[in-house]
């Protein structure tokens, strides 16, 4: 006799429940799409120790017959297809039929629901996957899920739980994300007694994002969209790409992915792809280890996008992806490069809270970022006499410990309150003031130097702070990058040829891209078994500059780039070499040369950020000057 079995439905549906459900959060998750598929407009959440002991969903959506509640238990029920050809065309969030049976194979599960085609409701409850009871119900329209006891019946699984506050910041960061997809529907999200979220309906993405954030964070952000993209397939047919969302200005900057929420046709998901896109955008405005804040929505036709790779549904492919892959790179890059915006000084907020004498700065600022957003008043700067030496740490502040708030993964409760306590979008709060634009630069008047190293000017509206290394690097990066262009680098010829030793590995990069490194005006020529000859090198580095620069390219072309493009590799060209060749900070600059650094910064593209994605200027609006002096 054979040894091979058919497993029974019970042990089936386990086993679908270790893939589907993985955590409190993925129930969510589920229940979430459920509802919005059943065309909900109004949805509760409510959970209890983290979603351990009580998870509820309840929505107005249309609710289920009588029939269809029982068979909604079933392995691969579904209403959302009937044949292989829909799995094509999957226009719902599910899809597989297998979300409710897994649920229930692994808690207490108690379903209330009222479909309007019927005059009452049905209520059924299923134990670890046995029904135990199923009834006739008054009911409002609409459905109830209740889930107790996430995992009661398995132990191990239990085991993996993180703390309440980990599960709890999962789900909160999750009906956080959809409703900030869906702003034309109602959320609201309790923790036990303590409501976490409460969003009305609004008209646009953007009011959403204030009732969510706060207009504090809508400033750090740019929107963009909705842009729109059509491909010509081999077969003739036109596919339309549209493209909209949020992403953050390049000051801000996160050490971890979890600002990153990416929607294709409504859908969460977590995709390599459009990550790599949005990183792509960023290249050289923030530094390679941080991420930016960005909400996307990627809406194409279902066709384009297979969903069914992943039991969590969290995974898509998509069918033309170097396409899709370069929209949404060039939609972003572009938006970033059009609004140029400048760092303000990261001054105390707004707030109350009187800084304590002696209190350190970084421990006030921690302070009041704690505080909640909407307690902020004026500004109660402290003592000026103090700040100067403190500059160059603030900026460190900025980059190495960045703002923490769009992160719930962490956060504890008590800052994930975010009720819709901000009303509507007051008039004139958009994401960028004109006058914190970059273009200002050209106007700025020098005044002196700090530490020899930051430019101090006046402007049309404030004082500025220009970091002289970072501001030339930019400039510099950007001719460097037009002469590649135009294969018209300037070249210095050395007396002496330069002889340098490399490691295999710098061979084989050195052979790969010697025909770059000539187009950005190195003349080298191989000498011998693993020895390169430099015979003349891009104009304004110093000869100890060159073998810096030489082996700079060559080592990160070796670790990153090797599967990147031309374009990458020429980037970092100029990035290494203008970063050799700026000048460095603790040197003096007379008017003229503040004058002219300021002048060719103000021409550049992107004078925000050096092209390793440091802050190059800081502002203090006459707005923050005048409130420090209590003068408004
Ligand atoms: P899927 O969503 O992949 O179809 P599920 O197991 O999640 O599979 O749900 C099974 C079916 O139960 C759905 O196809 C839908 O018809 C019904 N259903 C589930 N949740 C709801 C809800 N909140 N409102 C109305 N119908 C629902
Ligand atoms: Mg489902």
């Amino acid at each position: 006799m054979g040894k091979i079995k058919v497993l029974s439905d019970a042990v089936a549906n386990q086993i679908a429940a270790g893939e589907v459900v993985e955590r409190p959060a993925s129930v969510v998750k589920e229940l979430l799409e459920n509802s919005l598929d059943a065309g909900s407009t109004d949805i509760r959440v409510e959970v209890d120790a983290g979603g351990r002991r009580l998870i509820r969903i309840t929505d107005n959506g249309c609710g289920m017959m009588r029939d269809d509640a029982l068979l909604a238990f079933e392995r691969h029920a579904t209403s959302k297809l009937q044949t292989m050809h829909d799995l094509d065309q999957i226009g719902t969030l599910g899809f597989r039929g297998e979300a409710l049976p897994s649920i229930a194979s692994v808690s207490r599960l108690t379903l209330e629901t009222h479909s309007r085609d019927e005059s009452t409701g049905t209520r059924v409850s299923i134990n670890g996957g046995k029904l135990v009871m199923c009834e006739e119900a008054g009911l409002a329209a609409g459905t109830v899920i209740t889930i107790r006891d996430l995992f009661y019946n398995v132990p191990a699984r239990k085991k993996f739980l993180r703390s309440e506050q980990t599960e709890l910041a999962h789900i909160a960061s999750l009906v956080t994300h959809y409703s900030l997809a869906h702003p034309d529907k109602a959320f609201e999200l309790h923790h036990g007694p303590s409501e976490l979220l409460r969003v009305t309906p609004v008209a646009t993405p953007q009011e959403r994002v204030f009732q969510v954030f706060g207009s504090r964070t809508l400033e750090d952000l740019v929107e963009f969209g909705p842009e729109l993209k059509s491909l010509s397939t081999a077969e003739g047919e036109h596919k339309r790409f549209e493209l909209s969302g949020f992403v953050s200005k390049p000051h801000v900057q996160k050490l971890n992915r979890n600002s990153i929420y990416l929607f294709v046709n409504g859908r969460l998901i977590r995709d390599k792809l459009l990550l790599h896109a949005l990183t792509s955008a960023y290249h050289n405005l923030i530094p390679p280890a941080c991420y930016p804040f960005a909400l996307i929505f990627l809406d194409c036709d279902f066709g384009e996008v297979d969903v069914n790779v992943h039991p969590s549904k969290t995974e898509v492919r998509f069918r033309h992806s170097s396409f899709v892959h370069d929209f949404v790179r060039d939609a972003i890059r572009g938006k970033l490069m059009e609004s140029k915006p400048v760092s303000s000084l990261p001054l105390p907020a707004p707030s109350p809270i009187q800084p304590a004498a002696g209190l350190p700065f970084s421990e006030f600022t921690q302070r009041i970022e704690n505080a909640a957003p909407d307690v902020y008043d004026p500004v109660i700067p402290v003592d000026r006499e103090a700040r100067p030496h403190e500059l160059p740490t603030m900026r460190l502040e900025m980059t190495q410990a960045p703002p923490q708030r769009f992160d719930f993964s962490d956060a504890p409760p008590a800052r994930m309150r975010i009720p819709d306590t901000h009303g509507p979008l007051p008039p004139g709060v958009a994401p960028m003031n004109e006058y914190e634009s970059m273009g200002a630069l050209g106007d700025l008047r020098p005044l002196g130097q700090i530490h020899n190293s930051f430019i101090i000017a006046a402007g049309r509206d404030g004082l500025w702070i220009i970091d002289q290394h970072v501001a030339h690097e930019r400039i510099l990066f950007e001719q460097v990058l037009r002469r590649f262009a135009k294969r018209e680098a300037q070249q210095q010829r050395l007396l002496m040829p330069m002889v340098m030793e490399l490691t295999v590995g710098q061979q084989l990069e050195y052979a790969r891209i010697a025909d770059e490194l000539s187009r950005a005006g190195f003349e080298t020529e191989p000498f011998g078994n693993r020895t390169i000859a430099i015979q003349a090198a891009p104009a304004g580095l110093g000869p100890s500059d060159i073998e810096k620069v030489i082996f700079e390219i060559l080592d990160i072309s070796e670790t990153e780039l090797r599967k990147s493009s031309v374009e990458d590799l020429r980037r970092n060209i100029a990035a290494s070499i203008s970063c050799q060749a700026a000048i460095k900070i603790n040197t003096p600059l007379d008017q003229q040369k503040m004058e002219y650094l300021l002048t060719e910064l103000a021409k550049c593209e992107y004078p925000m950020a050096c092209p390793h994605g440091r802050p190059i200027a800081l502002r203090y609006s006459t707005r923050d000057i005048l409130r420090g002096f209590h003068r408004i």
